[in-house]
């Protein structure tokens, strides 16, 4: 099919050509045209090339260091080393590849869930269906914050203005129209024509897709709609320069002191040795890959509560916010909104099955000033939950809105916006009728009224709104309006109150963050006594805090806003405009913000936050700008989110202070056996058992810490908090002295008694059942051992159980001893063993009470 300039041909002609009629393609010829056309999708980013991927795990300098301490040992001869250190850099690279191969498949997964979705109208009826089933000739509904599903030829627009940046560059958004064009122009100017890609920037249209997939105009420059780069994360980049910087000083150290120890008259042959065990004992072999195995772990049980991690960054940020900026339909209420109350001049009637005639003018307006659908069996379909709620309550009192819409069928509008806070539409009656519903203040301004009318419905949008009810004032004329000015000279036909409840568990979750340390805030395009009045209603304080409108917000400067806003709880009637000033006054107090957005204009705000969260049935726009997205609308998944952020981060550093902690004390052992002129204490291959084996299995344990009980009634810690604090850096410390003074005494009083290969067994049984014990005390940095259940990670327990055969297959199969330089011990070496490999949970113990007991000290004497 030769290509056709659907924008130079009028909207019958278009609609015409793909055999259709504005009510949409017949289930049938879309099933048809499916099998014809395919998949409305753009061919996926192919995977990574695992060949690059294997190589890739050469390239740490970790990596790079292990190869060389191996060809060391093949040059000195010491084939069994070379072996071990062989087989390490097997191991590491293999469980980097399948990590990484791992974290590929879990982007998959997660891209599975998001597949947009698109309102699309068959047989006359708008359903909601995924954008890859669209076919040529499908009729599309788009709305403001959509991205466009197809390429498209508008048949009907409102208000409509679409970036294109995607494709042409052009900064601005373009005003839309439906006109067929005479001359030729460039894909920027094809004003009736919306592009696969490119963003509803606002307004509402209806358009016919004219090409999917690949032969859409994306598809034709294949370009891809989202490249999604893999980061590292802040705490990820922090642990590689800490890792980098620990192998370095180590390095510096083993070729000082070896160096030193050869001028000094020791063998070459021996201190290269030396230098090749510290090397080897100085390389956290398993810190950056438990690092993402705790990150991914996180991501997981997110996903499991319902929410679904886009940016791996926020499985991080999570466990430091501190302020979360909420709306309040969907997130504290249920969003499932109907109407309970309509006020007339006349009466309050709560009833939509018995409406006396007023009251049915009111919902026949309502009906007709509205976008949501009706399908055959009478039921609304599409649009906003507000306007759903008109729908419903229109068929309830028995109106019969299809032929309604089509007695009075639509010639004008204005669409409804966050910023106007209302709705015009325009209507064939005898001549043309006029209709209005938004904000009553916004609605009543454009009403002729006379000063008792104007205080009856001021008086009762109050009363509405103090219950908790969002209101909806609809006014109407039987005139013209030019849609360009704002209506005048309308009559106020009634107000309409939607109630929306709150949600069952909002009240918890209120509490819980606030227990977590957290501040929630309000944000609502709803009127002030609204939002109060749910707000209270959902345990917030309002009576303690203020509430701040959008007019207010206007009249303050960034720093006024700025200096008040921890008194605030709640901004009503703010346009999107509002919402980045809020999140940019809250950043400025220093918090960890959290933005909870749907629609188009949220994105702003979502970006300039720590973090944008949105909701599961948002725009596209707010998808693709979040970190995070919560599937189920529900504030209560941000609670279950922070708390895993919390765990994630705990369990990091854990397994920092397990995995340093361990390399400390060989360094120290190693670097003071050199310095006293003794024998090496351990071998390289011991060590290299030691980290990938004592020390690996419980850290992959530790991964899978569900986290301590006091998680959640912490403060969030603070953003600028470094992964690795002092405490940590104590305990290490503590365990590396306390246990290196056990171990090398006993080094120093065995030697020369004890044959080597039996003393060096020791001081490697000892360190490697020692990790193998004081795992169970890291569970906790803060908690002493005995106020925990040690067995509770089950995970943990099976490692333990299986490192400590392990262990002992090392130290007693012919083979391994070989391998290893083991030998079987005598008892009373037994007995030596277990008393020093208690020495690191001792000096754990010691260390967490050390440290609690100098920090009261400190918090005594600062008070
Ligand atoms: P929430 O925080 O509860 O999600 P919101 O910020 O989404 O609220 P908006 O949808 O912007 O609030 O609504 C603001 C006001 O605009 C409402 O109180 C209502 O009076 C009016 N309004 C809402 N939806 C419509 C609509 N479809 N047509 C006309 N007016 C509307």
């Amino acid at each position: 099919m030769a290509t056709r300039f659907w924008y130079k041909q009028t909207v019958s002609e278009v609609l015409e050509h793909f055999d259709v009629t504005p009510d949409g393609l017949s289930a049938n010829d879309a099933r048809v045209r499916q099998k014809q056309y395919g998949r409305n999708a753009l061919p996926e980013k192919s995977g990574p090339n695992p060949v690059l991927v294997f190589f890739r795990q050469f390239l740490s300098p970790l990596m790079v260091l292990l190869v060389v301490a191996g060809v060391g040992s093949i040059a000195l001869g010491e084939v069994e080393d070379a072996i071990v250190i062989g087989l390490a850099v097997v191991v590491n690279v293999v469980v980097g590849f399948v990590q990484e191969w791992k974290a590929e498949q879990a982007a998959a997964v997660l891209s599975r869930y998001e597949i947009p979705q698109t309102q699309v109208r068959r047989d006359g009826v708008v359903e909601v269906i995924p954008s890859t089933d669209l076919v040529p000739g499908d009729v599309v509904l788009l709305e403001a914050g959509a991205r466009v599903p197809a390429d498209v030829r508008l048949i009907e627009v409102a208000d409509v203005e679409v970036d294109e940046a995607l494709l042409t560059g052009e900064a601005y958004p373009v005003k839309k129209q439906t006109a067929a064009m005479r001359n030729s122009a460039a894909l920027g100017d094809r004003a009736n024509l919306a592009f696969m890609g490119t963003l509803m920037a606002s307004g509402r249209a209806v358009g016919v897709v004219t090409a999917t997939g690949v032969r859409t105009q994306l598809g034709d420059i294949a370009q891809l709609v989202s490249e999604t780069e893999d980061e590292a994360t802040p705490l990820q980049r922090q642990l590689r320069r800490f890792s980098i910087l620990l192998g370095s000083i180590i390095v510096a150290l083993a070729v000082g002191l070896s160096g030193a120890g050869y001028l000094m008259g020791s063998s070459l042959q021996e201190m290269i040795s030396f230098a090749i065990a510290l090397i080897v004992a100085a390389i956290p072999e398993g810190l950056l890959i438990a690092f993402t195995v705790v990150l991914a772990i996180g991501m997981q049980r997110m996903l499991k509560r319902k929410a679904l991690v886009r940016r791996l960054i926020a499985a991080e940020t999570l466990g430091s916010v501190s302020v979360v900026c909420t709306d309040k339909t969907g997130t504290l209420t249920e969003g499932k909104m109907s109407v309970t109350q309509i006020r007339t001049r006349e009466r309050v009637h709560t009833r939509m099955d018995t409406a006396p005639e007023d009251v049915r003018l009111v919902l026949v307006a309502g009906a007709l000033n509205n976008d949501v659908g009706v399908s055959p069996e009478g039921e609304p379909t599409g649009g906003h939950p507000t306007e759903r709620a008109l729908v419903n309550a229109a068929l309830a009192a028995g109106i019969n809105v299809t032929d309604m819409r089509v007695q009075h069928a639509r010639v004008g509008e204005v669409p409804f916006s966050g910023e106007r806070k209302y709705m015009v539409t325009q209507h064939k009656a005898d001549g043309v009728q006029t209709i209005v519903k938004g904000a009553p203040e916004r609605v009543l301004a454009m009403c002729r009224l006379t000063e008792g009318d104007r205080l009856y419905w001021e008086g009762a949008a109050k009363e509405m709104t103090q219950q908790g009810l969002r209101v909806l004032a609809v006014a109407a004329k039987d005139k013209e309006q030019r849609l360009d000015e704002v209506p005048t000279e309308l009559t106020c036909l009634g107000l309409v109150g939607i109630s929306d409840p709150l949600r069952a568990s909002t009240r918890d979750t209120i509490h819980r963050l606030e227990e977590a340390g957290l501040r929630i805030i309000l944000i609502t395009g709803d009127h002030p006594d609204t939002a109060t009045a749910i707000a209270r209603d959902a345990g917030i304080d309002v009576e303690g805090h203020k509430t701040v409108t959008g007019t207010e917000l206007d009249d303050m400067s960034d720093r006024e806003l700025r200096d008040r806003i921890r008194d605030v709880a709640i901004f009503a009637r703010v346009s999107p405009q509002h919402k980045v000033r809020i999140v940019k006054a809250w950043k400025a107090q220093k918090e960890v913000v959290a933005m909870i957005g749907d629609g188009v204009n949220d994105a702003a705000a979502m970006k300039a936050s720590d973090m944008g969260v949105a909701l599961g049935s948002g725009t596209d726009v707010a998808h693709e700008t979040s970190d995070m997205v919560l599937l189920d609308d529900n504030l209560a998944t941000i609670v279950a989110s922070v708390r895993e952020g919390r765990v994630v981060f705990d369990n990091m550093r854990k397994i920092i202070v397990y995995l340093v902690s361990d390399t400390f004390s060989q360094v120290v052992l190693i670097g003071g056996a050199l310095l006293l002129g003794l024998p090496l204490p351990l071998l390289a291959v011991q060590i290299l058992w030691i980290n990938l084996v004592t020390d690996g299995l419980p850290t992959l344990a530790l991964t899978t810490e569900r986290g301590e009980a006091d998680v959640m009634q912490r403060r969030p810690r603070s953003q600028h908090a470094s992964l690795i604090n002092g405490e940590m850096l104590f305990l290490i410390f503590v365990i590396g002295l306390l246990t290196n003074v056990g171990l090398l005494l006993a080094f120093v009083q065995l030697e020369g008694t004890v044959e080597i290969a039996a003393l060096r067994t020791m001081m490697f049984s000892s360190l490697a059942i020692g990790s193998l014990i004081y795992v169970f005390a890291i569970r906790s940095l803060r908690q002493p051992i005995y106020r925990m259940n040690p067995f509770e990670n089950r995970w943990l327990v099976g490692i333990i159980a299986v490192s400590i055969v392990l262990q002992l297959v090392v130290m007693y199969v012919p083979v391994m001893q070989q391998l290893f330089g083991t030998v079987a011990l005598d008892g009373w070496m037994w007995g030596i063993v277990l008393g020093l490999s208690s020495l690191q949970l001792i000096a754990l113990e010691i260390g967490k009470e050390l440290y609690l007991f100098v920090q009261k000290r400190y918090a005594k004497s600062t008070a």
